[in-house]
């Protein structure tokens, strides 16, 4: 006992002295006893104590500090793994994703609830040990598996598990949810997979790629949807195939835009889509391009021409009269063709094709199509060239004005001196404007030249006899947009010209697209003391009706007329009754293209208030026309016959 004081084997809590008492007392006692004690020292030991029959015991003694050490250990772990699992268990719980494992037997293994709830699961599927097909089949039961079945799926997942593979692919269920899988092998022969329902996503991502291919007015195609078509057909063009692109551009679309509004314009691009989709057949395409430009890809076609039937089934559905927020409206179309490999390989060269194909439909009239043709791409180039130098000629103060004088009749004065504009062409010289006109108005460079020629003429205007005005020529582009009232008022009044010594000059095109903001643009101008005369009366159609819709200062009898009045009596009767009709509404009658003697006495005698042509004068340079006001102003007043003052050609 003493040694054992003196190493210390003393259990805790005592002290050496009560130990030896203790040992003592319980020898005594007789009983037998167990007993396990930790010691002071960090050992274990455990004590059998059995008495013996005639007093006194015999202890065994074991000294189990490393398998009490040992017990420790396990328990730790045990506990350190309870809460790995909880862990686990809140993760897999907790993830975004449905999760299930399934062992070798095709047996689950777990699932968490997210898994449960994405198919409905009831709790004894959820259980581990449910069999795969147990769970496949109520997963079908509620339209939970692809449209190919529960079967195919299970024979899927069979396969990637014999081959060990991964797999991620998105099904689209019975259902019509969107379930992204993702499938990963285990080695031991059974897998794991992951699902998540991205039904709302995949058709967000479905709906913004049809945002990027689809115009958002129309829902056609789009000009990049398209091109990607054309490629496909690029190939095919190339294996020799006919495909014919058609490039469509409806008629005077901007006039409707520019006076109906924006809104009655976009009603008009919906139903011409519309119209489109209804007159193509399956495996032709229609696209918007943008603004008012569609395009239709046919093919494979078994001959070229064959384009011209799909450009005439369009025709035929995009000509009939539609309304739009109420408004009547005829909406015609032009159509350029081209068709490949004939004229062209590659996209670039077939648009460009259809699209100079389209420039001759339109320059024909419009309301018509057009296949390409080799010419065109020549003319094309005189027009860009033409463009480019007319860009130059406004920048470079290229252009002149030529004034013509107006002879009223009755006071042998000149009334009115119309300017014409002319262009000093460094290479070609002076040119006239139907050599340029119809590009100017095409670009809209018309517009600034516009503007240039007004402020120019009125200022000349400033030095002639008050009694004298000035015409100026408008094209209908200039009644594009708001800006022509505010041009002309601006002018005047940077100039000084009296407004009523002014007189605009239109066309009966410029009524024929007819447009209230058109109407409402020369209503203004008059309120203003404008003049306004409609001129080449005869040439277009229903000029009768636009005398009826405006009250015209003046009309000028279109010189076609003039021409052949010696020998045609039909003419003589027109240019008879269009001179009386303006006497009855107390319009102007003037008469264009006066060449002759005979021509003067026949409109003279026909009651004519007004003539201009070359039997008077040609179209004068600014000085030469002052000269010739001043000359006739002093011999006015006695001249009785005709004086032919012929200054510059014009
Ligand atoms: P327009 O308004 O009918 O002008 C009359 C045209 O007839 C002028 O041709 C003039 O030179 C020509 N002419 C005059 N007298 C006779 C004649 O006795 N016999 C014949 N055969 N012709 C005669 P020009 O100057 O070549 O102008 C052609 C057209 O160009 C004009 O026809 C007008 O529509 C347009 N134009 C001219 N200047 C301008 C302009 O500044 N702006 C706009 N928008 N158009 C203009
Ligand atoms: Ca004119
Ligand atoms: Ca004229």
């Amino acid at each position: 006992m003493e040694y054992r004081v003196s190493k210390g084997l003393i259990p805790q809590g005592e002290t050496a002295k009560s130990h030896v008492a203790n040992r003592m007392a319980l020898a005594e006692s007789q009983s037998s006893e167990q007993k396990f004690t930790e010691f002071e020292n960090g050992r274990f030991i455990y004590v059998i104590k059995n008495p013996m029959p005639g007093g006194g015991w015999i202890g065994i003694v074991h000294d189990v500090t490393e398998e009490k050490l040992n017990e420790e250990l396990v328990r730790q772990r045990s506990r350190d793994l309870k809460l790995q699992n909880l862990r686990f268990e809140a993760a897999v719980d907790n993830m975004a994703q449905g999760l299930a494992m399934f062992d070798a037997e095709k047996k689950l293994v777990i699932c968490n609830s997210h898994y449960a709830r994405l198919y409905d699961l009831p709790e004894e599927l959820t259980k581990p040990g449910t069999s795969f097909s147990d769970i496949m089949d109520h997963r079908a039961s509620i339209g939970m598996v692809p449209a190919a079945g529960g079967k195919w799926l299970s024979k899927r997942v069979g396969q990637l598990v014999d081959d060990s593979q991964s797999d991620h692919n998105v099904c689209e269920m019975q259902n019509n949810r969107f379930i992204s899988i993702v499938h990963q092998s285990i080695e031991d022969g059974g897998w794991v997979s992951t699902h998540e329902d991205i039904t709302e996503r995949h058709l967000n991502e479905a709906h913004v790629q049809h945002l990027a291919r689809h115009d958002s007015l129309t829902d056609l195609p789009n000009r990049s949807y398209f091109g990607e078509e054309l490629k496909r057909a690029e190939v095919r063009i190339g294996r020799g195939e006919f495909w014919a692109v058609l490039c469509l551009d409806l008629d005077r679309f901007k006039e409707v835009n520019d006076t109906l509004g924006h809104g009655v314009g976009d009603g008009v691009l919906k139903q011409v889509a519309k119209r489109l989709s209804i007159a193509t057949r399956g495996d032709e395409m229609v696209a918007r391009m943008g603004g008012d430009e569609f395009m239709i890809l046919a093919g494979p076609l078994h001959h070229p021409r064959e384009a011209a039937l799909v450009a005439q089934r369009v025709q035929k559905e995009l000509d009939r009269p539609m309304e739009v927020e109420g408004h009547p409206i005829n909406m015609a179309t032009s159509i350029g063709i081209a068709v490949g490999p004939v004229d062209g390989m590659d996209s670039v060269t077939l648009l460009r094709n259809a699209d100079l194909a389209l420039y001759k439909a339109k320059s024909e009239g419009g309301s018509g199509y057009c296949f390409f043709e080799p010419e065109m791409d020549a003319s094309a180039r005189r027009r860009r060239k033409l463009e480019r130098e007319l860009r130059e000629a406004h920048r470079d103060n290229q252009f002149s004005l030529l004034y013509q004088p107006m002879l009223e009749l009755e006071s042998n004065r000149v009334s009115c001196c119309e300017a014409l504009l002319r262009w000093n062409h460094p290479e070609r010289g002076l040119l006239a404007p139907e050599e340029f006109m119809a590009t100017a108005e095409d670009t809209g460079l018309i517009v600034p030249m516009g503007e240039w020629v007004l402020r120019k003429a009125c200022l000349a205007a400033i030095d002639w006899p008050r009694n004298v005005r000035v015409a100026v020529n408008l094209s209908s582009v200039q009644f594009c947009g708001k800006k022509l009232v505010e041009t002309v008022r601006g002018t005047l009044k940077a100039t000084g010209l009296e407004p009523n010594r002014l007189e605009l000059e239109i066309t009966e095109s410029l009524l024929h697209a007819n447009t209230i903001n058109t109407l409402q643009s020369l209503k203004e101008l008059r309120s203003m003391g404008v003049r306004i005369s409609l001129d080449d009366f005869g040439t277009g159609h229903s000029s009768l009706n636009y005398l009826r819709q405006f009250s015209f200062d003046k009309i000028k009898i279109d010189a076609s007329f003039v021409a052949e009045l010696e020998n045609s009596p039909e003419d003589m009767e027109i240019v008879r009754a269009v001179i009386g009709l303006a006497h009855r509404l107390g319009i102007v009658a003037n008469v264009e293209g006066v060449e002759t003697e005979t021509q003067l006495d026949i409109v003279r005698e026909q009651g004519c208030h007004e003539v201009q042509g070359f039997l008077f004068s040609v179209p004068l340079p600014e000085n030469s026309i002052k000269e010739l006001l001043s000359v006739t102003e002093t011999m006015a007043a006695s001249a009785a016959g005709f004086t032919n003052i012929q200054g510059n050609t014009g």
